[in-house]
């Protein structure tokens, strides 16, 4: 396994292409917009590499039998998964935002379920192909970026009746030693923090969409890849240089859109081919890991709730019946979110291939909950902070020798508190609800691993409506079917 700094030196010789605010990003790693995402990415090495925390962090590959970061882990047991909840949750409270390697560890889950059930019907060999890149993925402790959602155009109209055929990912020439691809892949996540990047296809589709049903790996610094990374609100408060007001001193995410610019992808790279009867399966499956994942909003949630307690003392308002109501609020459904990934780990089940997948109907539930609750929950950490945290004054202004002594003296609150420490948690709660943690804390848990309808045909699809019927019909005293 890599250490965090092994993993630092390993993206410097990445030649990826980046773009943001309009210019080329030379040097990605200490880019002071990017960096923090960095950070919080290479915590998944560090805390890997820390013994208090390996029976979570690592896993034992069933492949080689090697110690590896449970981040590349295939999940063989229903234990293996409540630890991957217990890491998410673990990771999201150690810093505070999106650790962006999920999505990597949900697409290698998913494709290994999903080659070995395409070799099933079809006598292909992807099952096998896939597994030789992920021993080789977790020898090396890789960062991969899984990319599934395409820009898709018109929402209205499936990929080949699309005006611009590019808007979703498409196979554009077949060769000897491979296959050209075109399109884009929107929302990114950790996209430059990441060596490699796996493609999957964004929705179920058709035999005329069969040019879209493709799945490879690239290594993210791949001829004709380029990122353009999305900007985030408060961003530019990291070119300021000081300690206060970015709120997270240490951590961060981003997104980027990747776009592929006739890209050549090698046939041993490639993991699905057309089989587009397929795509819905690697949809699903991948989505219903990734709704699991989410319990790294329930960390996340952990800062907010200690960053509101602690506003609350530093108020002195603590005592008040309300704000301990309120807390205990925030408690409850941070908790209930734990809940619903736990329960969709420990109700999996095995699939052919041998990996161990989620309970779908509870991983659905999960995800639908996170599109509601971190949004109450950051309502009530903003009731507690007070308006405060949106009119405090800049970093700067407190630091001038001019103004310093007014912002010390009229923004302190409990005697024995400083009024920088009050400043400093207050930033912590603008960024987690309106700052850049706002992206992954909040809008991510809206739209990431899927809308909150994409949730509710799954949970419409997945519950056994005549069972429910037959009870109620039996006690009822009904007899008709
Ligand atoms: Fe992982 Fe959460 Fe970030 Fe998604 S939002 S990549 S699940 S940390
Ligand atoms: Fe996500």
């Amino acid at each position: 396994m890599m250490t965090p700094k092994q993993y630092e030196e390993s993206l410097r010789k990445l030649n990826l292409v980046v773009y943001m605010f309009g210019k080329r990003v030379k040097n990605v790693v200490d880019d002071p917009i990017i960096r923090p995402s960095m950070n919080a990415v290479a915590y998944t090495y560090k805390l890997a590499g820390d013994p208090e925390y390996q029976d979570i962090m690592t896993a034992i590959s069933h492949i080689s039998g090697k110690r590896i970061n449970r981040f590349t882990h295939i999940h063989q047991s229903t234990e293996d998964l409540v630890k991957k909840t217990k890491m998410g949750r673990l990771l999201g409270s150690h810093t505070g935002c999106c650790f962006q390697r999920c999505v990597g560890m949900d697409s290698l889950n998913a494709l290994s379920v999903v080659t070995y059930d395409i070799d099933q019907k079809y006598q292909t060999s992807y099952n096998k192909r896939f597994l030789s890149y992920l021993e080789m993925a977790q020898d090396k402790d890789l960062v991969i970026d899984g990319a599934m959602t395409d820009p898709k155009g018109d929402r209205g109209l499936p990929p080949h009746k699309q005006s611009d055929p590019d808007m979703f990912l498409r196979v554009v020439e077949e060769r000897a030693d491979g296959i050209v691809v075109r399109g884009a892949k929107a929302h990114q996540t950790g996209a430059v923090n990441s060596h490699e990047i796996i493609i999957m296809p964004t929705i179920s589709l058709g035999e005329e969409d069969k040019d879209y049903a493709v799945s490879f790996a690239l290594p993210s610094d791949a001829p004709g890849i380029t990122y353009i990374m999305g900007r985030q609100s408060c961003d530019t408060r990291k070119l300021e240089g000081g300690t206060i007001d970015m709120g997270n001193r240490f951590f961060g995410g981003h997104e980027a859109l990747v776009v592929f610019d006739d890209v050549f992808v090698p046939w041993d790279r490639i993991f699905m081919y057309k089989e587009f009867e397929f795509a819905g399966k690697l949809v699903e499956v991948f989505a219903s890991y990734h709704r699991q994942s989410y319990a790294c909003k329930t960390g996340v949630g952990d800062v907010l709730i200690g960053a509101t307690q602690t506003i609350a003392e530093y108020n002195g308002v603590e005592k008040a019946s309300h704000i301990k109501d309120k807390i205990i609020e925030m408690n409850h459904l941070n908790e209930t979110l734990f809940c619903g990934s736990l329960a969709c780990a420990s109700e999996g089940h095995k699939e052919p291939s041998g990996t161990y997948c989620v309970n779908t109907l509870l991983a659905n539930v999960c995800k639908q909950n996170v599109t509601r609750f971190p949004y109450v929950i950051g309502r009530l950490a903003q009731d507690v902070a007070g308006g405060l945290m949106v009119t405090l004054p800049s970093e700067q202004d407190f630091r001038s020798p001019e103004t310093g002594k007014w912002v010390e003296k009229y923004f302190k609150g409990n005697a024995t508190v400083s009024t920088e420490n009050r400043m400093r948690i207050l930033r912590l709660i603008e960024n987690l609800t309106l700052g850049t943690a706002a992206v992954g804390y909040l809008t991510e848990s809206m739209h990431g691993a899927g809308s909150p309808q994409a949730q509710r045909i799954m949970i419409a699809r997945q519950v056994n409506m005549k069972e429910k019927q037959k009870h109620a019909k039996k006690l009822s005293g009904i007899t008709e079917d």
